[in-house]
């Protein structure tokens, strides 16, 4: 069964775990294993975090839109903002790059590991769309 949901919200730190619970209730009912559940729900966390911490550098009066699809085939979830934008995108996915000193620069590699394809769009000054699949 197909089951689609489009949300948005703020770029509050509390909505990276909504963002988890949307995606683990959207998979509860689909028959995935609970490793699969948590992959995702890290994958999901690591965009939004992204977005917040990145796209809008934790200002809180940022959007953040969410879409989520499952259907027995598998599912595919967009995280898009419309902050600042990444400037070269194939360096940001590089493991262990990040323009913060104090974080790992793992989240993309955390998200293309755990995740079958990673798509990253961004434009500086504009925003940056991910997009994953499972
Ligand atoms: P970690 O995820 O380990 O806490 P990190 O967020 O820096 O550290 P990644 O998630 O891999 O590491 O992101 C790498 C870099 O890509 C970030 O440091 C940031 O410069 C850039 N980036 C990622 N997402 C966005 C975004 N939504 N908007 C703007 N820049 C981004
Ligand atoms: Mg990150």
């Amino acid at each position: 069964s197909r089951n689609v949901v489009k949300m948005e919200f703020m770029s509050l730190p509390e909505n990276v775990a909504l963002a988890r619970v949307v995606v683990a209730t959207m998979l509860a009912g689909m028959d995935c294993t609970l490793s699969d559940l948590d992959d995702v729900k890290v994958a999901v966390s690591e965009a939004v975090s992204n977005a917040i911490l990145h796209g809008y550098q934790n200002r809180p009066h940022g959007r953040v839109y969410l879409m989520v699809a499952v259907d027995e085939n598998g599912l595919e979830i967009v995280v898009e903002d419309y902050g600042r934008g990444i400037a070269d995108v194939a360096q940001a996915m590089t493991p262990s790059f990040s323009t913060l000193p104090e974080r790992m620069g793992l989240g993309f590699a955390f998200m293309q590991s755990l995740m079958d394809r990673l798509e990253v769009d961004s434009q500086v000054g504009r925003g940056t769309r991910v997009t994953l699949f499972k």
